[in-house]
């Protein structure tokens, strides 16, 4: 198991959009085992590379609907509906926020051997897909809440 520094909001390599990876090698299969071992560290949902300081189009999710996912590449090719509700985020210790997403979401994306697949999600995972996409293109929730952010109660 070995974690990976947590880039926090200020961060300029937050703010910078990723580049595709080409293929798979043994430093992105470690990399993808150390980004699982470190979101689950911080009680994650989901993490993308560049909140480990790695500027690749790489994010792994577990919204515990007894699923891990790697997506590579990740593309959005439909949306519908909205949903609202609190978000947060492991690179904005201590808050949370309002943000609308949309309700149902389908997503193309590599796994980790390089496959192609999709996924077709509602609630939560469709609200971690967006949330986690929008880090590869250098973007956090928190340009998207409604209202102010909260300061989380048992932080
Ligand atoms: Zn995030």
């Amino acid at each position: 198991m070995a974690l990976r520094e947590i880039r926090k909001a200020g961060d300029p390599v937050l703010n910078k959009v990723c580049k595709p990876v080409k293929e798979i090698t043994p430093r992105i299969k470690e990399l993808i085992d150390d980004m699982f071992d470190t979101m689950y560290e911080g009680m994650g949902v989901g993490l993308a590379a560049p909140q480990v300081g790695i500027l690749k189009r790489i994010v792994v999710m577990d919204v515990d609907d007894g699923n891990q996912y790697v997506m590579i590449n990740p593309e959005i090719i439909e949306t519908r509906g909205s949903q609202t509700g609190d978000e947060g985020c492991l690179s904005v210790p201590g808050y949370s926020g309002t943000v609308t997403r949309p309700a149902y979401v389908k997503v193309r994306a590599y796994d980790e051997d390089m496959e192609l697949y999709e996924i077709e999600a509602e609630d939560l995972l469709a609200r971690c897909i967006m949330h986690e996409c929008d880090h590869l293109d250098g973007h956090l929730y928190t340009e998207k809440v409604e209202g102010e952010l909260t300061r989380a109660e048992n932080d």
